[in-house]
């Protein structure tokens, strides 16, 4: 790292080691891309899609893909079984509800381990138990004995934890702590909590449960999912769910680019991924999911380390890092400067450098003046026809529409 990156977050590094003695070397990742990805409105991946998918990540170093939640369809089991059989690196988990019938089955379709989702909200409770807690706490501890039994690892998953009630996940953790679970994510199912409450939360269960491994899954409704996972990674979590370009249901999940490149160099950790695989990673979801990753995306999107201003490419012309958080190449991208309204001089005087042109001063004058002037008198309208069209491709591909589905109807009446 370039000391001018590495000036930028020694305070962070200070801040972070003091009183955090008992901090992993190394975040796991986890990777929801082929399972809470696809849940985003619109989005399937053929078996081939997820394939592609879990090989890249699996090459990039990610120790654990949830690969699927079988229950949810026959293809959704072909994919589960072919991902689990591709002789990857990486861990496959599957997605179960605490029930035997599902558990057997990830078994059978080559899972070594499980998440066990248990919603520990009382809104999520409420809709979807018709049990008092208490009985339900008693199926997640036959689900967790049968899972173990038939020798797959578990993870148990406390859906909606931050709008958990008081006591309701340590009474959890206690009872399943005895039967071995040694893991649990705190799923932040609707974005709930801010980072400074996620830190408090995790802090305490870490304090309460020094054995256990906990991880963290958030997501992104008020834009906090990368803060809140790195809240979580500092407060002691050792897990990190995310997924690539964030996809995922409604506002989407943190992002494992932008979180991992957090966990290096704002953290000072070791995460799993090779972070220079990320970019690819974040084009092959893109192409594969048609989720669009915007140009302003941190880490992926293609303006991410382009400059036109004239001063700060000024300023990047002679000092990496002086207007760059990072290395491009450290994620995979390059650093590019555009031509346009801001451009300056000294970019201008580089560029016909590197192209070997001389120019007089007076006719690099008016140059400038033309670059700057261009777009005044060129702007057209496929920037805006390129939008519309876009908003018309994700209203028809947010699923089957309505006509379709009455045929559907039809079909079967
Ligand atoms: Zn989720």
């Amino acid at each position: 790292m370039a000391p001018s990156y590495f000036i930028r977050v020694t305070l962070n590094f200070i801040f972070h080691m003091t009183g955090k003695k008992n901090r992993p070397h190394t975040i796991i990742t986890i990777d929801s891309t082929l399972r809470d990805g696809e849940q985003a409105a619109g989005v399937y991946f053929t078996k081939d899609d997820k394939l592609r998918i879990a090989t890249a990540l699996s090459k990039a170093g990610v120790t654990i893909l949830d690969a699927g939640f079988p229950i949810v369809s026959k293809e959704e089991q072909d994919s589960f079984r072919a991902v689990a059989g591709a002789g990857l690196k990486a861990e496959i988990f599957a997605t179960v509800r605490p029930d035997n019938h599902e558990i057997s089955q990830a078994k059978e379709l080559g899972a070594v381990g499980i998440f066990l989702f248990f919603p520990i909200s009382r809104i999520l409770s409420g809709l979807i138990r018709s049990v008092s807690f208490a009985e339900f706490q008693t199926i997640i501890v036959d689900a967790v004995t049968h899972a173990f039994s038939i020798n797959l690892k578990v993870m148990v998953v406390l859906e909606d934890a931050g709008r958990a009630g008081s006591g309701a996940e340590e009474d959890t953790i206690e009872k399943l702590q005895a039967l071995g679970v040694d893991s649990f994510i705190i799923a932040e199912s609707v974005g709930a909590l801010t980072p400074w409450g996620m830190q408090q939360k995790v802090a305490q269960l870490v304090k309460a449960f020094p054995k256990i491994k906990f991880g963290i899954h958030c997501h992104d409704d008020y834009g906090l999912a990368t803060a809140n996972s790195l809240a979580a990674i500092e407060a002691g979590a050792v897990y990190f769910s995310g997924t690539i370009n964030s996809i995922g249901e409604r506002a989407g999940n943190a992002s494992i680019e932008e979180v991992s490149i957090g966990i290096k160099n704002l953290l000072g950790l070791n995460i799993d991924i090779n972070t220079d695989k990320l970019v690819e990673i974040c084009h092959l979801v893109e192409e594969i999911s048609g989720m669009i990753v915007p140009p302003i995306k941190p880490v992926s999107g293609s303006n991410t380390f382009k400059c036109e201003s004239g001063l700060h490419a000024r300023a990047l012309l002679r000092q990496k890092g002086s207007y760059e958080p990072f290395a491009p190449e450290q994620v995979g991208q390059s650093r590019t400067f555009a031509l346009g309204k801001h451009t300056g001089m000294e970019y201008l005087e580089f560029l016909l450098d590197q192209k070997k042109i001389c120019l007089t001063g007076e006719q690099k004058e008016r140059l400038l003046t033309q670059i700057k002037g261009f777009q005044e008198k060129h702007k057209g309208t496929d920037l805006r026809d390129f939008i519309v069209k876009c908003r018309s491709f994700y209203k028809s591909h947010a699923g089957l529409s309505d006509d379709l589905f009455m045929s559907m109807v039809e079909g079967v009446s």
